[in-house]
């Protein structure tokens, strides 16, 4: 007996290094575990769709780094699906305007349902057929004013209500029509940030493409996101709006703009007539709440932005009303009018 319980225990030494080893192990684990697990707030910057892509991710690592590249990988197919200047589906479709009805991505199909749907709530306000006419004020590279005759010509191009979208297939109804999502694209690529964000595991995150920010989770810390409204006049903002999540967008007479003979035209074009909008206004900031039984609330608060901007103060409030959605919007004298859905959550002044 004596014997086989000394055969059946190790050395005291052996033993206290093979303990000392587990406690190795299980330390070095915990570390390991510590590291990845941890909250961590991650931020990232890129460049499409023209302009910034500026993310804030909050989640356990490695998840936040992930899914921000993600998000970023995803904005950039969408801009290669609908931008005209490269060569996805709205390019193919602009170069068959007149002919052959063109395959979308079920995705990209979808988004042009409800933009259409949009342009005719706008009653034409927001029009995603502008592109002849954009082409010729060519705002992006050496923008000036169009002679009248040319003008004329390219809006007898324009016309939202010759798109033909069947299912996911599109066609242009006459030769020398395009497709010009501008207007729309960067609310788009919030939507498709946040649908990276519900498919990964992150808590909470913030993303801001040009003049449209989308809002996931809860923030951290609790609370109310804080979203800042551009000072048209200035380069600081005029005030904070607090919001529980949704979608952002502003359009504003005064990011892009040239001068000429003393007189300024801003990129936001009036489809009935084919020159800048003159509505009175100076910007419109639009607010699509969560919950909106819509796809791409994010490219719909950027639309409405832009239709607003054109149908003015009333009409503008109108359509927002008839979606649901909140606004603000400043007129040429600084006068500044809120919906009754963002009343209480406007600031003037925070933020400088
Ligand atoms: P930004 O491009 O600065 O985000 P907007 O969201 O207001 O501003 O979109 C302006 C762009 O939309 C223009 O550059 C043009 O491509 C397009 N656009 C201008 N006016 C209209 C309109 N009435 N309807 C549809 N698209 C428009
Ligand atoms: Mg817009």
């Amino acid at each position: 007996m004596m014997t086989d319980e000394r055969k059946a225990r190790l050395p005291l030494g052996k033993r206290a290094i093979l303990l000392g080893l587990v406690f190795a192990m299980v330390l070095a684990g915990l570390i390991i575990w510590q590291f990845l697990g941890r909250e961590r707030e991650y931020e990232l910057t890129a460049f499409a769709m023209g302009s910034y892509v500026q993310q804030t991710v909050w989640g356990r690592e490695p998840e936040p780094e992930a899914a921000a590249a993600e998000a970023v990988q995803g904005i950039e197919e969408l801009e290669r699906e609908i931008s005209w200047r490269r060569d996805g589906g709205v390019a193919h479709v602009n170069s068959q305007a007149g002919g052959e009805p063109v395959a979308l991505s079920d995705s990209v199909g979808e988004l042009l349902a409800e933009m259409m749907e949009l342009c005719e709530r706008s009653s034409g306000a927001l029009d995603i057929t502008l592109g002849p006419v954009m082409g010729l004020w060519d705002f992006a590279n050496e923008p000036r004013l169009p002679e009248a005759g040319e003008l004329a010509e390219r809006m007898a191009l324009v016309g939202w209500q010759e798109v033909e979208l069947t299912g996911d297939s599109l066609s242009l109804g006459r030769e020398g029509m395009s497709l010009d999502l501008g207007a729309i694209g960067k609310g788009a690529a919030c939507d498709v940030a946040l649908d990276e964000y519900s498919r990964s595991q992150v808590q909470a995150a913030v993303v801001a493409v040009g003049g449209s920010v989308g809002l996931y989770g809860h923030k951290p810390g609790g609370g109310d996101w804080q979203v800042g409204v551009r000072d048209p006049e200035g380069s600081g903002s005029l005030g904070v709006l607090s919001l529980p999540g949704g979608f952002v967008s502003t359009s504003g007479s005064y990011e892009k703009y040239f001068e000429q003979d003393g007189k300024l035209y801003h990129h936001i074009l009036d489809p009935r007539t084919g020159y800048p909008a003159e509505s009175g206004l100076v910007s419109v900031t639009v607010w699509c709440p969560p919950g909106m039984d819509v796809k791409y609330p994010g490219a719909l608060s950027d639309g409405l932005a832009t239709a607003c901007f054109v149908l003015g103060l009333e009409d503008g409030m109108e359509l927002l009303e008839s979606y649901g959605a909140g606004g603000i919007f400043i007129t040429e004298g600084g006068d500044i009018t809120i919906t009754e859905g963002l009343e209480g959550r406007f600031t003037l002044g925070e933020g400088g």
